[in-house]
């Protein structure tokens, strides 16, 4: 298993290696290695033309002895069941290891949204929630963003489930916009909170991060607030940020040695995520080729693109000097890469634990709609803050104890909350 590049294969190996650790019966590895449920469904859509095309969709709910099932939806030309499986898998793991009351879950459609017109967005995520309405609901399964969703889409998926409810039930979905149940500070949520992980790893490795710098895979959402994030609160510097061009079928990198500027590149930037290179190059940054910031010497890695970017192969690329790797994105390291970085001594921040802060506030947004009163945006950064710290801390703390490496570390404290929910509800 080791050299597979199967996400939930991925996911499976790395549950199993800890489940030995754990010395786990065979009944409880058998009820979370796999979903307890999954939804495999055809999403018949008009088209502006008159047609009818039929996309392929999935729900995937993992487990939910905490609480509801939360997680994503993402539209991707290639999204498999399999990932789907591994990213609800590892949705469990995340809202356990950051100890929110919920549980895992993920959704995806195999169809690049770009490719459709609004209408069809609307009618396609409106069709999603009529198929899947009796499964979803705010103490059942709750929905998000994930690639190639936008908050608009969670505002009319919203307003489908309300008007199938027969009732405003803002809370079957989160990510959604300001003004319509969504919570301030969301949108930034993951890519700073993934830089309040950093933080701490700094302060542990006693770096100074005023002289740190980073090299991040992807500028979409997360990617975009890491490096704000990095830059203007830690006072680090990004080399490079990069990003899939969908006109050439092809990644990049863009450079700047003496730092990037964040917001101008987001001023440049199309809501996938794309950057317009041409732009870049005008301003003085270098365009290199997708795989050069893997090659950084950088203190800090953040993949924060896809998963499976950090394989056998491009792990040999890594620079000496790394210390750090931040994992923005779900999944980025396989496990043959793993050994390596472990066999390094690389201090890994694993993605459930790094990226978490964006389940965290969507927690918020759900308790924000529960309670029909919200709070303010330093509120809600404030809280995101503590509790990705503790959770931070809880890992290390795990990781110094057992000495383990700390992705095994956030699994040991992950899987310990929901075995113990599994025991308290009488499933085991
Ligand atoms: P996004 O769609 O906003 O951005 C994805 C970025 O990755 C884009 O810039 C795209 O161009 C780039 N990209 C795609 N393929 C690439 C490649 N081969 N090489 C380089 N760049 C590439 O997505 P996002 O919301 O920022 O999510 C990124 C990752 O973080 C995903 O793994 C997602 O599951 C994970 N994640 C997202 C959130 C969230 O709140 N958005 C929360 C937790 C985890």
């Amino acid at each position: 298993m080791a050299g597979t590049t199967n996400t939930f294969e991925m996911a499976q190996a790395q549950f199993d290696r800890v489940a030995d650790m754990l010395q786990l019966d065979s009944e409880v590895r058998e009820m979370l290695r796999w979903p307890l449920r999954e939804f495999s469904f055809r999403i018949p859509v008009r088209m502006d033309n008159g047609t009818i095309r039929v996309f392929q969709g999935f729900r995937v709910q993992h487990n939910d002895a905490r609480g509801p099932n939360k997680g994503g939806i993402r539209f991707h030309p290639a999204e498999t069941i399999d990932t789907v499986r591994a990213l609800a898998t590892w949705m469990t793991w995340k809202c356990a290891v950051v100890d929110i009351p919920l549980g895992g879950g993920k959704g995806g459609v195999i169809i690049d949204p770009a490719t459709l017109s609004i209408g069809e967005k609307e009618r396609l995520v409106r069709k999603y929630v009529q198929i899947m309405f009796k499964n979803l609901g705010p103490r059942q399964d709750v929905p998000a963003p994930d690639v190639g969703t936008t908050p608009q889409m969670m505002g009319w998926m919203m307003d489908e489930y309300s008007k199938l409810a027969g009732q405003f039930t803002p809370g079957v979905i989160t990510g959604k916009p300001v003004g319509n149940g969504g919570s301030l500070g969301r949108t930034e949520a993951t890519g700073f909170g993934v830089i309040y992980t950093v933080r701490e790893a700094l302060k542990h490795l006693q770096l100074d991060p005023k002289t740190c710098t980073a090299a991040i895979q992807g500028f979409g959402n997360v990617a975009q607030y890491a490096a704000i994030g990095f830059i203007e609160s830690l006072g680090g510097t990004v080399v490079c940020v990069s990003y899939w061009d969908r006109d050439d079928r092809a990644s990049y990198t863009v450079t700047k040695n003496d730092g990037i500027d964040p917001h101008f590149l987001m001023s440049i930037t199309d809501q996938y995520g794309s950057i317009n290179k041409a732009k870049a190059q005008e301003a003085g940054y270098v365009i290199e080729s997708g795989d050069a910031w893997i090659t950084k010497d950088v203190d800090v890695l953040i993949p924060a693109a896809l998963e499976g970017q950090i394989n056998a192969d491009s792990v040999q690329k890594i620079s000496q000097k790394v210390k750090v790797i931040a994992e923005g994105a779900n999944g980025p390291t396989t496990p043959d890469a793993d050994k390596i970085l472990t066999e390094r001594g690389i201090f890994m921040i694993p993605d459930f634990l790094c990226n978490a802060g964006g389940v965290t506030v969507s927690y918020f947004e759900g308790v924000q709609n529960d309670m029909n009163f919200y709070w303010t945006k330093e509120e809600v950064i404030a809280r995101e803050d503590e509790k990705m710290t503790s959770a931070f801390n809880a890992v290390l703390a795990m990781s110094l104890k057992e000495k383990v490496y700390m992705r095994d570390a956030a699994y040991m404290v992950a899987i310990a909350r929901v075995v113990k929910a599994m025991e308290l509800r009488g499933w085991i």
